[in-house]
């Protein structure tokens, strides 16, 4: 493995790591509303969002993600963090949270692809 390569690793476990303390602390004392995971926007991959957990759902939330970004240059393609899709070029997903991510989405924590 080479050095950059172990440092990316490790980078995004210390992440991982960050977001899931981050959720627990903060669920803590939270309401219990149920958000409506089950129904698609459309019929975009992207926005099926069922299978997904309150947590999961509370990470998109946490990093603000959305769907399409404002900045042209700041999109999910081409952040360090996105994972293209294998069918649809359009959406893929994220090492930060589960679920689809949009190629033209975006978050708090975009990091530019190196
Ligand atoms: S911009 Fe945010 S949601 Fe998109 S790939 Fe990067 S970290 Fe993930």
């Amino acid at each position: 493995m080479r050095k950059h390569e172990s440092r990316r690793i490790f980078f995004e476990r210390c992440l991982r790591m960050a977001v899931m303390a981050g959720i627990t602390i903060s669920g803590i004392g939270c309401d219990e509303k149920k958000p409506d995971n089950e129904t698609p926007v459309d019929n975009n991959p992207c926005s099926h969002l069922s299978g997904l957990s309150e947590s999961d759902l509370d990470a998109r939330k946490k990093f603000n993600y959305a769907d399409k970004s404002p900045d042209k240059n700041k999109t999910c393609v081409t952040c360090n963090l996105y994972i293209p899709g294998k069918e649809n070029a359009q959406c893929g997903s994220c090492m930060l949270f589960k679920g689809p991510v949009m190629a033209a989405g975006t978050c708090i924590y975009w990091t530019p692809a190196t």
